[in-house]
């Protein structure tokens, strides 16, 4: 086990959450402090106010990962006599930094929209708004028979051939490779002014453009030419597309009022708003975390029963009602799925990187509103 500084951590979840998959107005990112210094423990929470940052102190913990940016406005001023000065303040003074992760988290695969619809057990899940897809590249490498098994597992490794399901994939034909070793070459097969033919496979595999430097790199590193052939490709087609909300289909279906029952219990809430006959049935459903008043025509278009999403707005419920489109508010709060979900997968990304961290599950109830 090694220890690690706050950038090594948080290039490990960037490459599960990267920063390209929020939304252009999203502040996401380093917040407050930085990460260049030794991270033991790491404090995962929906939101960030002075008792998190507290329990942050009490715990131990010098970087806060969070899912609700603290800064979202630009602050043109720090008055440490006013909350968010003061929860500034209180950061810098404990040397405690803030990293946000929030439309990208809602986006990554295995983020806060598939953890809440891991937790409604749906089937067949989709992406209900599609916001973002990558560049997709071949890469074919000309290596000696012999290195050939080597390589494609050092590539499989840096995430080159994966395709949907499947990892490694790679296609190899066998054919001869000529070179002459020029003056001043130091070649690992043949000699200085001497053709030379080597029975060669090329291997090709994809991979998606912001994996190229990476993917090359270990490619460089691990063939056994000085100068290796290689080609770079890049493809008409995409990687599937990534984007906000889930869509997926209940077991069974079931009555809107019995539904929102399930909703209560999956999700943890005392109550919800429901909108819609109770007694409709709904099978298929769409969620996404957050305010998703604006989303609800996605959700009709990709054919849910009903969505559950937080802070429905008057009108909003309206429409949804018009276009026959039930919806079950469960609140904003749901979002807290994430903090289980993040340490869960940040755990075992450094324990593989045999990082000596461990990720504390905030225990402050940030839910600003009660039911009476
Ligand atoms: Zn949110």
């Amino acid at each position: 086990m090694k220890k690690a500084n706050g950038y090594e951590i948080i290039t490990l979840f960037e490459q599960w959450s990267p920063k390209r998959y929020a939304e252009d107005w999203d502040p996401v990112g380093l917040h407050i402090g930085q990460l260049n210094r030794q991270v033991e423990k790491v404090l995962i929470t929906l939101d960030v106010n002075e008792a998190v940052v507290d329990e942050a102190i009490e715990k131990g913990a010098n970087l806060i990962i969070a899912h609700h940016p603290p800064i979202f406005r630009p602050m043109k001023n720090i008055w440490t006599d006013t909350p968010q000065g003061r929860l500034v303040e209180k950061c810098i003074k404990h040397d405690i930094s803030v990293y946000a992760a929030h439309t990208n988290l809602d986006v990554a695969p295995g983020g806060v929209n598939d953890l809440l619809a891991s937790r409604l057990k749906l089937k067949n899940i989709e992406v209900m708004e599609p916001t973002i897809s990558d560049s997709l590249y071949k890469l074919a490498v000309f290596c000696p028979v012999e290195h050939a098994d080597e390589l494609r597992e050092v590539l499989a490794r840096s995430g080159a051939g994966a395709i949907g399901d499947y990892a490694g994939c790679s296609f190899s034909s066998t054919g001869t490779g000529r070179f002459t070793p020029s003056a001043g070459a130091d070649p690992f097969i043949g000699e200085i002014g001497k053709m030379e033919e080597v029975t060669e496979e090329r291997i090709e595999v994809v991979l998606p453009g912001p994996l190229r430097s990476k993917v090359l790199k270990a490619m460089l590193s691990a063939h056994p030419y000085e100068e290796p052939a290689y080609d770079f490709f890049v493809l008409d087609q995409r990687t599937e597309e990534f984007g906000l909300g889930r869509v997926g289909a209940l077991q069974e279906a079931m009555e809107l009022k019995e539904f929102a029952q399930f909703i209560k219990g999956a999700l943890d809430v005392p109550a919800v708003r429901i909108v819609g006959d109770a007694s409709k049935l709904v099978r298929k459903v769409a969620v996404l975390g957050g305010s998703g008043s604006k989303y609800i025509r996605a959700a009709k278009r990709k054919g849910a029963d009903v969505f559950v999403t937080g802070d429905m707005d008057f009108h909003s419920a309206q429409e949804a009602e018009l276009m026959d489109l039930a919806i079950v508010d469960p609140g904003h709060h749901v979002e807290k799925v994430m903090i289980e979900g993040v340490a869960r997968h940040m755990e075992q990304a450094c324990t593989e990187k045999g990082y000596e961290v461990s990720f504390i599950k905030s225990e402050i109830d940030t839910e600003p509103f009660r039911f009476i």
